[in-house]
């Protein structure tokens, strides 16, 4: 079995993701062949055929263009599998390679069972286990659910790859979105509030806790979009990527979209009253109570 995975290059850089795919071609048991545009100084560590083309000719952003370079690494390695992160340049290029070669696409991949392909629904309070009826097809990745176990090894053989053509869009550049009012990528201690903490006159609780251990606010996706806290303190795919050494999860059941976010913290305290939530699976420590009870005697503990 062939994967061909899709590898990202954004301001300079090539963005660590294409360590998920190859976790997930892992996972498939297939072999693995990449595509990158991008530059020879910035090529992943992996397996097999790098097809390398050159970000100064094609462009960081050109969906177009890189469709088409895409195609002609398809052709080379006839792939069962190709595979994007699911991520702006991921969901923005997948369905156009999926709809020229007329093969299915499943989107949003969180976990592989027995060959099928396990994807959120539902606002992902339930997941749809699918398989693609193509013989081949185009998978995008679900972003922080799959990682490789250990570090990323190998050298790949470098193939420069060229197609002719335009593309129909310019890139003009980045900029950079609004300044924050907080930075929680910098923050060594977190406390996140979700939705079991109730309503939005309970946030200041979860504040408190957060600031009697010196750290900053966070929030799972449903208590930003209720309006009790600010998007800056969004934790999790759509929201910021923290590693800090101390995170606390307070009413917080670990859907894999907040995982995506957090899961990379050094300590994860976990306060949930159901035992058997999901958080549980990446929590150093869980601890079943009312956050509502525990936190505030928490609180009052650390001021003493
Ligand atoms: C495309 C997409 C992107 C998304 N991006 C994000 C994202 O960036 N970040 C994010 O967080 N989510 C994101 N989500 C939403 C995500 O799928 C979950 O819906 C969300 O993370 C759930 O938030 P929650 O854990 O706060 O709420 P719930 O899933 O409702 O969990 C509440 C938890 O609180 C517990 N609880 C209830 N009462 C108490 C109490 N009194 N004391 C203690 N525990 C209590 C419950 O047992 C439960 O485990 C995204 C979803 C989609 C589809």
């Amino acid at each position: 079995m062939k994967a061909l995975l899709i590898a990202e290059y954004r301001d300079g850089k090539l963005l660590e993701n294409i360590y998920e795919l190859i976790a997930f071609a892992g996972k498939i048991g297939a072999d693995t062949a990449t595509v990158l545009v991008g530059d020879a100084a910035n090529v992943p560590r992996c397996s097999g055929t790098l097809y390398l083309a050159d970000v100064a000719k094609y462009s960081e952003y050109n969906p177009e263009l890189h469709k088409q370079l895409i195609l002609a690494a398809v052709s080379k390695e006839n792939p069962d599998y190709i595979v994007f992160s699911h991520s702006s340049y991921g969901w923005d290029l997948a369905p156009r390679v999926a709809a020229s070669l007329k093969i299915a696409q499943v989107s949003e991949v969180v976990k592989v069972i027995d060959g099928n392909f396990e994807v959120g629904c539902c606002n992902a309070k339930m997941r749809r286990i699918v398989k693609p009826s193509t013989a081949k097809s185009v998978v995008t990745l679900q972003a922080g659910a799959f990682s490789m176990e250990g570090e990323p090894q190998g050298t790949p053989t470098v193939v420069a790859l060229d197609v002719a053509g335009g593309g129909n869009v310019e890139f003009l550049g980045y900029e950079p979105a609004e300044a924050k009012d907080v930075d929680l990528g910098k923050a060594e201690i977190i406390v996140s509030a979700g939705r079991g903490v109730g309503k939005k006159d309970n946030i200041p609780v979860i504040a408190a806790l957060a600031k009697a251990l010196g750290g900053e606010l966070g929030a799972s996706r449903p208590v930003v979009d209720a309006g009790w806290v600010e998007h800056s303190h969004q934790v999790g795919t759509t929201g910021q990527t923290v590693s800090p050494k101390l995170y606390v999860a307070c009413g917080i059941s670990g859907a894999i979209q907040h995982l995506a976010g957090m899961k990379k913290s050094d300590f994860i305290i976990a306060i949930n009253k159901d035992k058997d939530a999901p958080i549980g699976e990446v929590a150093d420590v869980l601890v079943v109570a009312d956050v509502m009870q525990l936190a505030p005697a928490l609180t009052e503990k650390l001021r003493k």
